[in-house]
């Protein structure tokens, strides 16, 4: 069975490290390309957008998919729209592997809202010291608001200046560990949090590590995705991926 997993997360790894060894499904997966080295995977993968819509609709053909799991970030909204739209149109059915979101710990100061440009406004009027592990994508919007000093954890060394009139980087790759993130935010006196909610554990330590301090964290809700079906494991997904096989494809 031909399957596409659309990754790019922790989680789509875990479901390629269970797939890798399965010489029932011929799995393939794909990566946006935003990272510059990715890990490379113990099945086939392949990099870059598709083309919207119709360019996956044609690739799904192409290769003779027979199956998608969307294991995209919860914030790739756009891939997961687009595939909802390509595998209606294609026909093939489609699995969405996504985390539960974090919830609200009673200790925890949390100011939730719906976009990066909600949580740069939130930050206020007067000068803070800002912990910002968001993505590079969304820094142009903290441009906006230069009395703040940022702290920014990324995943690659930046090529160009960042667009921050104020910032120390930090160059690192999750999971992350409270220890460590506690250590940091105390070290650059940090007095308040941007995150969005991911949910999963290789990003949660900074929430954990906001919450010991008693630092408020401004907490970017979940975009917004069409209605697909969706499970929150790696089993779920393996249990969806052997539903349709024969007893005698199963190994029984
Ligand atoms: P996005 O806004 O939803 O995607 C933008 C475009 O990038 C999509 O329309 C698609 O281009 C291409 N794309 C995205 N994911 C792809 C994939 N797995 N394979 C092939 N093309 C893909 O997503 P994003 O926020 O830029 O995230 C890009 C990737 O980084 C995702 O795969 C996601 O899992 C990973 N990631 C994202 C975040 C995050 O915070 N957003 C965090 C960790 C990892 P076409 O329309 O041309 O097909």
């Amino acid at each position: 069975m031909r399957v596409l997993i659309l990754g790019g997360t922790a989680d789509a790894n875990r479901l390629v490290a269970e797939i890798a060894g399965n010489s029932r499904i011929d799995a393939v997966l794909s990566y946006a390309g935003r990272t510059e080295n990715p890990t490379p995977p113990p099945i086939s993968w392949r990099v870059g957008g598709f083309g919207g819509v119709d360019g996956l609709v044609d690739y799904l053909r192409a290769e003779n998919i027979a199956r998608v799991i969307d294991a995209t970030h919860p914030f790739a909204a756009r891939m997961s729209a687009n595939a909802v739209a390509a595998c209606a149109l294609a026909d093939v059915p489609l699995l969405a592997l996504e985390r539960a979101p974090w919830q609200r710990a009673s200790r925890d100061l949390w100011l939730e809202v719906d976009s990066i440009v909600a949580a740069a406004e939130a930050l206020g009027a007067a000068p803070r010291r800002v912990f910002l592990g968001i993505g590079r994508q969304y820094l142009d919007v903290f441009a906006a608001h230069p009395q703040h000093h940022y702290l920014v954890r990324l995943v690659d060394r930046p090529r160009a200046s960042l667009p921050l009139r104020e910032a120390d980087v930090i160059v690192a790759r999750g999971p992350f560990a409270l220890a460590g993130d506690r250590a940091m935010l105390m070290e650059h006196r940090i007095d308040i949090v941007v995150a969005r909610n991911a949910g999963g554990d290789a990003s949660y330590a900074k929430i954990e590590a906001a919450r010991a301090l008693g630092l408020p964290v401004v907490m970017v809700r979940r975009p917004f995705i069409p209605a697909r079906e969706k499970v929150a494991d790696v089993a779920a997904v393996l249990r969806w991926l052997g539903h349709d096989l024969t007893p005698t494809e199963r190994g029984v």
